[in-house]
C-alpha cells in the first residue's frame, strides 16, 4: 500500500478540527510519540505530525480526512506497551488519545462505569474504590496505562487469575471505525447475543479495528478483606510446581498467583534499593486471597500456607495490611524497570501455557537460555500460565543480539506451541511480532484476520503494519 505525505494543506484541516493548540509537529515534542516501552531502536518511528482530539466526532472527522487523502492513523493510549502497537511505524498521523480523559458516569443501580479512552487505569481502579466496588481490571502498569489501551489490547495482570483479563468486563464500546462512522456497540446489558460479538472483536484488536472512544466497564462488589502471602522457595522447580497445585488442590481459587525467578528478584532488591526477606531464594511465589470475612480469607491463607510449606516453600509471610502488601507488590511490579538497570536494552516476552504446562515451559525458558548463553530472568502471572520471559541484550553488539534473539524466540515459541500455548498472552502483537505470529498461527487464522481487516478498513489506513501484512 502506497500512502501519502502529511502535507500543510493536511496540517491546516487537521488544526481546524482539534484546534492549533492540539497539533504538534515540532520534532522535540514529537520524539516521544515515537516509540512505547519496547526498548529496542528498530521499534521506533517518528510520526509526521500528532494530533489530540477531545472527542469521538474530532476522531471521525479526521479519520475521513485520512481515508480520503490515504495518510495512516495511529491511535496512541499512554504508549506503555510492550509490542510497539503505539508506534507509527509508517509516519503519518499519531492520534493521542490522552485529551479524553474524564471518568463519564458511575452507575450504582447496575454497577457499571462508564468513561473516555485517556482515564488511567489506576484511577478507574480508585474510583471504583471509593465508590465501595472493584474494577478487577489490574496490569502492572495500571498507575501509568489507559483504560483504551487496556480495551485495545485485552490487557492481563494480576487479578486475572480469579476475576480474568479486561475483556471480561467490558460490555460496551464507543468506536469510531475506520470510515469515520461513530457506533455504539453493546452497553450495560449483561447478556446481549444480538449478532457478532462486535465488543469483543474490538477488545484486543490493537487499534486496527477501531478507535475506542468511550468505555462501559463493569464493576463488581468490593471484598472488603484481603492478604497477601510471599513464599520463598529453595528451587525453581518446586517454586513454579506450586502453582497447578495450588490451582487444583487447595479448592480456593486466589486473586493472583505471581512467580518471580532469583535474578528477578535480585534486580528487584537492586531497583528499590532495600533488602527484600529471602532474597538468595531460588524463586518466590506471591498469592493474593480476597473474601467477604476475615476468618475466611485467613483459613484460605492458612490452606494455601500449608500446601507451599508441604512443597518446599521456607516460610510464608503473611500480609493483611496495606502497606505490607505494598512493598511485595512493590517488588513484583517494579520488573521493567529493574531489568533496565541490568541491561537498558532487552526483548520481554509474555508467552502463555496451560497452567498445567508451566513447569515445562519455565523448564524449557531455562535450558534455552542455557544453551545460547543468554540471561533470561523470568515472572510470570503463573495462575494463568502467562510467564514473561526477558532477553538480556547486555553488552552484545547490534548484530550479535538479533542473531542470538531471534534464535532464542524461535525455540522458545517452537516449545510453547508444542506444549498448546500461544505467543502472547497480554501484551499482544503490534508490529514486534507481526513475524512470528505469521509463523505460528494456522494460515486458515491469519487469512480470517486479513479479511476482517480489510472488510472494515479497505484502505488500510487504521493502524497499519501491526498484526498481519494485509497485503
Ligand atoms: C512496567 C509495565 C508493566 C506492564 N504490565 C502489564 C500487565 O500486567 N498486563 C498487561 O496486559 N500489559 C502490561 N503491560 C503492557 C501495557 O501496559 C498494556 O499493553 C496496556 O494495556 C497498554 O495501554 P496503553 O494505554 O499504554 O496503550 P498504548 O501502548 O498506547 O497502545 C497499545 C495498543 O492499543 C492501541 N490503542 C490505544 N488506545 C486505543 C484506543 N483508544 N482505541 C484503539 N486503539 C487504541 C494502540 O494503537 C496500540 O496498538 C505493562 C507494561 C509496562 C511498561
Amino acid at each position: 500500500m502506497r500512502y501519502n505525505p502529511v502535507t500543510p494543506q493536511i496540517v491546516e484541516q487537521l488544526m481546524s478540527i482539534v484546534g492549533e493548540a492540539n497539533v504538534v509537529l515540532e520534532p522535540e515534542k514529537m520524539e516521544v510519540y515515537g516509540r512505547d516501552e519496547t526498548s529496542e531502536a528498530m521499534w521506533q518511528h517518528m510520526p509526521e505530525v500528532v494530533v489530540k482530539p477531545e472527542n469521538a466526532r474530532q476522531i471521525s472527522e479526521i479519520i475521513k480526512l485520512a481515508n480520503r487523502e490515504i495518510i495512516p492513523v495511529t491511535p496512541r493510549g499512554a504508549g506503555t506497551g510492550l509490542a510497539a502497537g503505539a508506534v507509527p511505524m509508517l509516519g503519518g498521523i499519531l492520534l493521542s488519545l490522552e485529551r479524553m480523559n474524564k471518568i463519564l458516569e458511575v452507575d450504582r443501580e447496575n454497577l457499571f462505569m462508564v468513561t473516555e479512552p485517556g482515564v488511567t487505569t489506576g484511577e478507574v481502579q480508585r474510583t471504583a474504590r471509593a465508590e465501595g466496588f472493584l474494577y478487577a481490571g489490574d496490569p502492572c502498569s495500571a498507575e501509568s496505562s489507559f483504560i483504551g489501551g487496556n480495551v485495545a489490547t485485552n490487557a492481563g495482570g494480576n487479578k486475572a487469575v480469579k476475576y480474568g483479563v479486561t475483556g471480561r468486563h467490558i460490555y460496551g464500546l464507543e468506536v469510531v471505525l475506520p470510515n469515520g462512522e461513530i457506533v455504539t456497540l453493546g452497553g450495560k446489558c449483561v447478556k446481549d447475543v444480538t449478532g457478532y460479538d462486535l465488543v469483543h472483536l474490538i477488545v484486543g484488536s490493537e487499534g486496527t479495528l477501531g478507535v475506542v472512544t468511550k468505555v462501559y466497564l463493569k464493576l463488581m462488589p468490593l471484598l472488603p478483606f484481603v492478604a497477601d502471602l510471599l513464599v520463598p522457595f529453595d528451587s525453581v522447580e518446586k517454586a513454579i510446581k506450586i502453582v497447578p497445585t495450588i490451582m487444583t488442590h487447595g479448592g480456593i481459587i486466589p486473586t493472583c498467583l505471581e512467580f518471580m525467578d532469583s535474578m528477578s528478584i535480585k534486580a528487584a532488591e537492586l531497583y528499590l534499593n532495600q533488602k527484600l526477606p529471602y532474597s538468595d531464594a531460588a524463586a518466590y511465589v506471591i498469592v493474593e486471597i480476597d473474601g467477604n470475612t476475615e476468618r475466611q480469607v485467613e483459613e484460605d491463607y492458612e490452606t494455601i500456607g500449608k500446601l507451599c510449606l508441604e512443597n518446599g516453600g521456607l516460610e510464608v509471610f503473611v500480609a493483611d495490611n496495606p502497606s505490607a502488601q505494598d512493598r511485595i507488590w512493590k517488588a513484583r511490579k517494579c520488573y521493567a524497570e529493574a531489568l533496565r538497570m541490568i541491561s537498558p536494552v532487552y526483548c520481554m516476552e509474555d508467552i502463555v501455557v496451560p497452567v498445567s504446562q508451566i513447569p515445562r515451559a519455565l523448564e524449557a525458558i531455562n535450558g534455552i537460555a542455557e544453551k545460547h548463553r543468554v540471561k533470561i530472568p523470568c515472572v510470570a502471572h503463573a495462575g494463568d500460565g502467562n510467564i514473561h520471559a526477558t532477553l538480556l541484550r547486555e553488552d552484545r553488539d547490534e548484530h550479535t543480539w538479533h542473531e542470538v534473539k531471534d534464535r532464542v524466540l524461535d525455540e522458545i515459541y517452537r516449545e510453547v506451541y508444542a506444549l498448546g500455548g500461544a505467543l502472547s498472552g497480554e501484551h499482544g502483537i503490534g508490529a514486534k511480532r507481526k513475524g512470528a505470529m505469521a509463523r505460528f498461527l494456522h494460515p486458515a487464522q491469519i487469512d480470517m484476520i486479513k479479511s476482517i481487516k480489510k472488510a472494515l478498513d479497505p484502505n488500510l489506513i487504521l493502524n497499519p503494519d501491526k498484526l498481519v501484512d494485509v497485503l
